[in-house]
């Protein structure tokens, strides 16, 4: 294929003539046709990942990376004076997730197209995205993310469905986005937008009337609910998703030739956390409709439906107001009823009911009872939905339970994000480990040779002047390359706990100032968006904000402490944060975090992960060994004792440098450079409830990332340490945990 020519045609002009915008659009055509060329492989059975989000990055480089045409197009580029980087910038990121769960789904599509699965992603089109952040008086401000374009990647399938609200009707319109598979095969994104949209209905930020569904169904991923219409909102966003899904389901399978009452037989559904359960009695409504009677109806959407848990938290498990869907969705609320019903002949156990004393609606419980499969995303995650946070349904079905360790695709986050690593690995171990991650192990076998750790460690350097630089342009931030690039990057939370490091960062301010001065300088970089209801995880980001203003006005401190906060936190600045880092954050509250894959990420990339013994943390160790990781706090079993007693001020009141730290979050100089509102409601928040149990960890945390920062001198052992987290972090790759939801879920079976 000549590329050239092909691009000229859509260009209508040489490359040398055109703008990089137009050359960018060409791109797009280009790489949609060449993966409109390609075949899904045909199997009986077909898997739907449905899920909420998809936060899928921008998809040029990458699709280049799987289209096997990245250097000829970069070639081509330079010959022509072009930069396909500079192309890239072009390219604005779909703003369709949130954060790590949006990123797997993305992730997942990746693998599933490599794998050459019969298998689509199902989600909806958000317009305007989650929201995009920035910066004012150290606070988060939102405003809506336009990122769709006239000649983006969205293909417009001509398909439409009909959804009923409750007797109202609603035209959904399918789009797709193209998913190309390394080297070859192809999957599609199918994303349903409700045709009557109107972008004119926001009226200031990301407001906008809540109540008009036909205007506002598909303009934003989880709009605000806290209050009852936001609620309603999300409800007929759910339901909207699921009833356009389950009517593409069985129109596809009913081609392929199954009679409904065999449709297990013919499609596998991936329920990606509660979002999408309704599918369940949508499916069930359906086959009714098309004569099947309900118990047998039941039975096959049973068979057919399998459920990812995200989280034990509580109060992340949706319930719905039943009273509310009654009115909304008639028909659902009386399937759901008879779904409990029968829950409730069969069990005595309440924690087991679907509708709750308040009737309310668990979404996850429906999913579990009507579904084969429920999965955890890490083994520590699975264990505890085991034996506390779901144990009543684990011994009601304990064949339904498995684990499904998470993973990341290796095409976006070695390949395209680190391409000297890659080219590096490429030199010592041939291209193989592009396709199968497993042989980075081969890396081990460099672990004592010097030549090589060098040359890790310059990759890193390199990295981190790239990100300087580009903190520098885009920010007007400038930071030390050779300072240690200390990194927490993930949505805020609480349970996260970027209030744990900024008590850290405070404490070692005050020491610098005492004239303690730290082992290496420090960068702290932390990037985060705050869901915009969440009180206290905006005044985390305040605190980090004014705090990186007091130490940045302090001539001395400055020189050993740089607190940096990206706005804006997506996939696109996440490419270039991760290559950079040195220390991998990875702080959450034992038991809390259900797996993470930002830690599994930035062990890809030779960072060295601080963390608590959370989520997939627990495998990363076992994985690299105690030498190479650097693991502190509470154990989840130790935190599960002690929670509900739990009381910082006992912890404070014992530890004058910790009241210190505490204090200074409303000293003046901090009320002088911030707001005094939230910051004393954040000192109130962290010294008498601590939820998180942040207090806690404190003193062993800073022992650990002080000692940590102190190994970071000696340059040979530090770069031992990225080889061997790189090396072994080919476990984590998404290929890996798609063969396993297919080997033991999904079985599609031989083609
Ligand atoms: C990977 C990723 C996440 C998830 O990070 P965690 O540390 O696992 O919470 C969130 N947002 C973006 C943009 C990511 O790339």
């Amino acid at each position: 294929m000549n590329i050239k020519e092909k691009l000229e045609k859509y260009l209508g002009k040489s490359i040398t003539e055109s703008g990089n915008k137009e050359i960018y659009f060409s791109l797009v055509k280009l790489c949609n046709e060449l993966s409109a060329e390609r075949k899904t492989p045909e199997t009986k059975k077909k898997l739907y990942y449905i899920s909420a989000e998809f936060l899928i990055g921008k998809l040029l480089s990458n699709n280049l990376i799987n289209l096997g045409i990245y250097d000829r197009v970069k070639e081509l580029l330079c010959e022509n004076k072009k930069s396909l980087s500079e192309i890239e910038e072009c390219e604005i990121e779909p703003s369709l997730g949130n954060g790590g769960l949006g990123r797997l789904a993305a992730c997942f599509m990746d693998s599933i197209a490599t794998l050459g699965l019969n298998g689509d992603g199902i989600g909806l089109l958000y317009h305007l995205g989650l929201f995009r952040q920035s910066f004012k008086n150290n606070m988060q401000t939102e405003t809506p993310d336009y990122w769709m374009e006239e000649e983006g990647w969205l293909i417009d399938t001509g398909k439409e469905y009909e959804v009923d609200f409750g007797g109202k009707k609603a035209i959904s319109k399918m789009y797709d986005i193209l998913v190309p598979g390394y080297e070859k095969n192809l999957s599609k994104l199918h994303l349903f937008d409700i045709k009557s949209i109107d972008e004119n209905i926001i009226t200031q930020g990301i407001s906008f009337d809540k109540t008009n569904i036909e205007k506002n169904l598909t303009l934003f991923l989880y709009p605000d609910d806290s209050d009852e219409d936001g609620r309603m909102l999300r409800i007929y966003q759910e339901y909207f998703m699921v009833s356009s899904a389950a009517q593409l389901i069985v129109e596809e399978a009913q081609l392929r030739g199954c009679n409904l009452y065999d449709l297990n037989e013919y499609a596998a559904v991936q329920i990606n956390d509660t979002h999408p359960a309704m599918i369940i009695p949508e499916l069930i409504r359906i086959l009714c409709e098309k004569g099947i009677d309900f118990e047998k109806a039941c039975e096959t959407v049973q068979k057919t439906c399998a459920y990812t848990n995200h989280t034990v938290m509580a109060e992340a498990l949706e319930k719905w107001n039943g009273i509310a869907l009654q009115r909304t969705l008639p028909k659902m609320m009386e399937i759901i009823e008879k779904l409990d019903e029968k829950v409730r002949k069969k069990y005595s156990n309440e924690d087991l009911y679907i509708l709750d004393d308040h009737k309310r609606v668990h979404m996850a419980n429906m999913a579990i009872h009507y579904g084969y499969s429920i999965n955890g995303v890490a083994k520590l995650h699975t264990n505890i939905l085991k034996t506390s946070a779901l144990n009543s349904f684990y011994r009601a079905y304990p064949h339904k339970f498995n684990n499904k360790t998470n993973g990341i695709t290796f095409r976006r986050w070695l390949l395209k994000a680190n391409p000297c690593l890659t080219g590096f690995i490429a030199e010592l171990l041939g291209d193989d480990f592009k396709r199968d991650a497993s042989l980075l192990k081969g890396l081990e076998a460099y672990k004592d040779d010097t030549s090589v750790l060098e040359k890790f460690a310059d990759i890193k350097l390199g990295n981190k002047r790239m990100l300087k630089e580009y903190l520098a342009k885009e920010h007007n931030i400038s930071v030390d390359e050779n300072s240690i690039f200390d990194i927490q990057i993930k949505r805020l939370h609480e349970y996260k706990r970027q209030q744990l490091n900024a008590i850290y960062l405070i404490d070692k301010f005050l020491e610098i100032k005492e004239g303690k001065l730290p082992a290496s300088s420090i960068t702290a970089i932390f990037g985060a968006k705050a869901a915009p209801s969440y009180v206290a995880a905006k005044d985390i980001i305040h605190l980090i904000l004014t705090l990186s203003k007091v130490v940045e006005n302090d001539e001395e401190a400055k020189k050993f402490l740089k607190i940096v906060f990206i706005p804006n936190y997506n996939v696109t600045n996440a490419e270039k944060l991760i290559p950079a880092c040195d220390i991998s954050e990875q702080i959450s509250l034992a038991s809390k975090e259900a797996s993470g894959t930002g830690n599994m990420k930035m062990m890809l990339n030779g960072a060295v992960t601080l963390g608590t013994l959370d989520g997939a943390n627990v495998e990363i160790e076992s994985l690299v060994g105690k030498d190479n990781i650097y693991i502190f706090g509470a154990s989840s079993g130790e935190i599960a004792t002690k929670i509900d007693s739990y009381n910082p001020k006992s912890v404070w009141e014992n530890n004058p440098r910790l009241s210190r730290a505490l204090d200074f979050i409303t000293c003046p100089e901090m009320i002088n450079a911030g707001n005094k509102e939230r910051l004393e409601r954040l000192k109130i928040n962290l010294s008498e409830s601590d939820y998180f149990m942040a207090l806690y960890d404190f003193e062993d945390y800073k022992k650990t990332k002080n000692k940590m920062i102190e190994d970071y001198k000696d340059k040979t052992a530090w770069a031992r340490k990225m080889l061997m987290n790189t090396a072994n972090s080919g476990y984590f790759s998404s290929d890996r945990t798609i063969e396993e939801y297919n080997n033991d879920i999904w079985k599609l079976g031989k083609i």
